[in-house]
């Protein structure tokens, strides 16, 4: 019997129905719409329960990968090999005075709407943002000037060796983008945001006003990872992007959008391949035309 086999065995003792699924398609659970199945998704519900996980996948020596709601994510159309551990069932949100305190997997939309609820203000950035808290932490998220690394207080993530950490934001080397979750494969499970005390009116007409400027802006009725490009150093990528003439270029269904060049949308029925191919190409002209080497902010996974 194969490791996987062996692995899914065991995992069916300790996970109920709903907490884990078989052959998941992928494309049913990142925002772009794409992505061939995984083996084993697990969806656990705490935190004992996600080490447990950690624990017999690490048994089985069976390759893994976290994710949050995948809304910066693109999965192969031969799907991922392994597990798929979705942060979500730890969506949990508590105020404590100044402080948010939630989980992983909660909806930062819905940390965000917290926040505004008990009139704290510093997080309206983020209420548009579709991911967790995990994953905005391990991306360090941003918008319209506001990012992760300026309202945390700090993350507890389970490291390597399955123990739990609590990582100030200092430890936690926010930059760009860029974490040290993502450089030693932690796993976020709960952050704390430190807030100040605001105006519920002054805070909920600041995020209708992000939300309004996002609306004109993105193009938020296709599919999509968000900003597909990070910004390179000095330039726009969308500016690059549309300065090379590839607003709506299309392969297949996927296609640079005409609203705003920095996305990379879903037009119809693209498959990863699609959305893969114009990413390619897009670093291919912007780099002849420009010489600067677009990297993409979305993340990879899967085969063929
Ligand atoms: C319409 C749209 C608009 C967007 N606007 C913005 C924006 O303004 N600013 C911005 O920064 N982003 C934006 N994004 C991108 C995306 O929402 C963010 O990057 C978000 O933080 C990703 O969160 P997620 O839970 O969906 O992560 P996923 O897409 O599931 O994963 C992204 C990465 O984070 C890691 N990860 C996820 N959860 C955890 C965890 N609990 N512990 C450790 N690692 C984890 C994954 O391994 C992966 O490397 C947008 C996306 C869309 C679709």
């Amino acid at each position: 019997m194969m490791n996987i086999d062996e692995l899914k065995i065991e995992l069916k003792s300790f996970f109920g129905e709903g907490e884990i699924k078989f052959d998941e398609p992928m494309r049913n659970h990142t925002s772009f719409k794409v992505g061939g199945p995984c083996d084993i998704m697990i969806i656990p519900n705490s935190k004992e329960k996600l080490i447990k996980a950690l624990e017999l996948i690490k048994k089985y020596n069976i390759p893994y990968f976290i994710m949050g709601k995948g809304s910066n994510l693109i999965v192969k159309d031969g799907g991922f090999r392994g597990v798929i551990l979705k942060l979500t069932g730890l969506d949990y949100i508590i105020v404590k005075d100044n402080n948010i305190i939630a989980g992983g997997g909660a909806s930062l939309s819905n940390t965000a709407r917290e926040a505004l609820l008990n009139s704290l203000k510093g997080m309206e950035f983020a209420s548009g943002i579709p991911g967790t808290v995990g994953g905005a932490v391990a991306m360090n998220a941003g918008a319209y000037g506001g990012e992760i690394k300026d309202i945390i207080e700090w993350a507890e993530c389970v490291n390597d060796n399955l123990e739990l950490i609590k990582l100030t934001k200092e430890d936690l080397n926010l930059s760009y983008r860029h974490s040290r979750v993502q450089e030693e494969n932690l796993v976020v499970v709960e952050a704390c945001f430190n807030l100040d005390k605001g105006n519920y009116d002054e805070i909920k007409s600041n995020m209708e006003e992000l939300n309004r400027r996002r609306i004109e802006k993105q193009p938020l009725n296709y599919p999509s990872a968000g900003s597909t490009f990070k910004r390179p150093t000095g330039y726009f990528a969308g500016k690059l992007i549309e300065d090379s003439g590839l607003k709506g270029y299309r392969y297949g269904g996927a296609m640079v959008s005409e609203k705003h060049a920095g996305f990379v949308i879903n037009y119809e029925n693209a498959t990863a391949k699609d959305v893969l191919e114009v990413i390619k190409h897009v670093q291919d002209v912007v780099y002849e035309k420009f010489g600067v080497k677009l990297e993409t902010e979305v993340k990879i996974i899967g085969e063929d």
